[in-house]
């Protein structure tokens, strides 16, 4: 049976996941409630299995939390983790990709044409087109982005390891998601590097 947590419990865990080790007072002292209304909280998650409570020490995330959470990250989808989209038209300048992939803090953008996603433009094809002297108020990203159909792109209901395993295998940063509705493939999120390596925080916290 699952007991839903309340938000108050689900704080307390994420405090304690982050400090590692603490004790009721600290937790107390987090949240801005006194010592005593956190009691029936740290009952529950300690006998719920959250917590192990060790004298003297406070309070640690029991064993079996984490082996839960291991669990729990296999069934994962990608909709649960994704980060927004970054896109920018194809006829967009490559100046203007680079302004973006600042502004958005991003290693690649998705470029978008008529039918949706048509492409992908990464740090290094922009490197590589100025290093070669391309003029970058000129030159569309159109003409240098890495081009359909050799994008390699996810739905919302890819599973995060297929995902994690596509970034490997393709060896590139991110992955768009997507949602194809008549013809049309339109970018709704993209999945990262970041993402799968804060998955793999979850597991050895
Ligand atoms: P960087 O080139 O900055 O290291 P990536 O490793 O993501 O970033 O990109 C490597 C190459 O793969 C680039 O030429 C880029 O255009 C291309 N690329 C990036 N993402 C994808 C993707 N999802 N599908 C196909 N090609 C991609």
């Amino acid at each position: 049976m699952e007991i839903e947590l309340t938000k108050r419990q689900l704080d307390i865990l994420e405090i304690v996941k982050k400090e590692k080790t603490i004790t009721g007072e600290k937790i107390a002292k987090i949240i801005g409630i006194t010592r005593s209304a956190l009691r029936t909280d740290l009952q529950v998650l300690t006998k719920l299995g959250y917590l192990d409570s060790k004298t003297k020490v406070g309070y640690v995330i029991s064993q079996s939390l984490k082996s839960y959470n291991k669990d729990d990250i296999g069934k994962k989808i990608v909709s649960d983790v994704m980060s927004g989209a970054v896109i920018i038209d194809e006829k967009e300048s490559l100046h203007s990709a680079i302004i973006k992939i600042f502004l958005e803090d991003v290693g690649s953008i998705f470029v978008t044409g008529e039918k949706g996603l048509s492409g992908v433009i990464s740090r290094k094809d922009l490197v590589k087109a100025m290093m070669g002297g391309t003029d970058l108020n000129s030159v569309p990203v159109s003409m240098i982005m890495t081009r359909m159909p050799n994008i390699v792109y996810i739905s919302e209901d890819t599973s995060v390891s297929d995902a994690v395993q596509k970034l490997i295998i393709h060896e590139i940063d991110a992955l768009p998601v997507t949602k194809t509705d008549k013809d049309i493939i339109s970018v709704i999120g993209r999945f990262t590097k970041t993402n799968a390596t804060k998955l793999f925080a979850e597991i050895i916290y």
